[in-house]
């Protein structure tokens, strides 16, 4: 791999008296899928927000797109290119799905290129634009997961965190929200998942790192992690 898109070296973090993050290390190169497995309470979520400004680093570095961002308040880190899609899916269940989508865009001032960002997003989940005036509150879980994925590219970022984008939703919405992954990457854009289903992630990465902890016990090509008989008996249902 070239120079990598995103860089994190020996970053730690936590709430309070809590360290959640011991010295996390990982690289996402530029149009990859990577993804994080690992046990509740490993730090999945919590380095996704120390990358997206959420949680603050106490130590350690990290580089995206060559410039260190470390400490960066989180609207800055939208701005360069880093858009994060929480647990949960968090959409403004007040405002309506239209709002929502164009929240997504509030780092940005060309209003042209935002209309035209609305109309794809439109064509990607024709359900978001036929449910343009309902409250996001009032979505199924299924289409609330689509506007926090359609908010989240309304920045156009280059790097998109996903965390756990298919939690508690029927199998066919997961198998959408999986193809949505992969044309998304298809365009270009790099995404380090985050997902209870291990399997799955893995089999749509390029690569993984496995989380124990609050430290990444390894990492390696997503098809050997596949294969390794660690991570099948502790992730996988082997
Ligand atoms: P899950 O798969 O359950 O979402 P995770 O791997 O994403 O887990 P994190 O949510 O990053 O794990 O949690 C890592 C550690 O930090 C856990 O011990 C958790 O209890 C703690 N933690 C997370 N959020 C907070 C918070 N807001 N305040 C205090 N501790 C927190």
């Amino acid at each position: 791999m070239s120079e990598p898109l995103l860089e994190l070296r020996d970053v730690k973090a936590g709430y309070g008296p809590i360290t959640a993050l011991h010295g996390i290390s990982l690289d996402v190169g530029e149009g990859e899928i990577v993804t994080m497995i690992g046990a509740n309470g490993a730090g999945k979520s919590s380095t996704l927000r120390a990358i997206s400004g959420i949680l603050k680093p106490t130590a350690g570095k990290i580089t995206f797109a060559g410039k260190p961002i470390g400490g960066h308040a989180a609207n800055e880190i939208v701005r360069l290119g880093i858009s994060h899609s929480p647990e949960g899916r968090q959409v403004f269940p007040r405002l309506t799905v239209r709002e929502n989508l164009e929240l997504g865009a509030y780092t940005r001032s060309d209003k042209a290129e935002i209309r035209d960002d609305l109309r794809t997003m439109h064509d990607m989940f024709p359900i978001l634009e036929e449910r343009g005036q309902q409250l996001a509150g009032t979505l199924s879980g299924g289409e609330q997961q689509m506007l926090a994925l359609a908010r989240a590219l309304m920045s156009r970022p280059k790097l998109l965190l996903l965390d756990e984008p298919s939690l508690g939703l029927a199998p066919l919405i997961v198998q959408k929200i999986f193809a949505v992954i992969r044309e998304l990457n298809s365009r270009g854009i790099a995404i380090l998942l985050v997902e209870q289903n291990a399997k799955q992630a893995l089999k749509l990465a390029q690569r993984g790192y496995v989380l124990e902890s609050g430290q990444i016990s390894f990492s390696g090509p997503a098809s050997e992690l596949l294969n390794d008989t660690r991570v099948q008996e502790a992730y996988l249902g082997a």
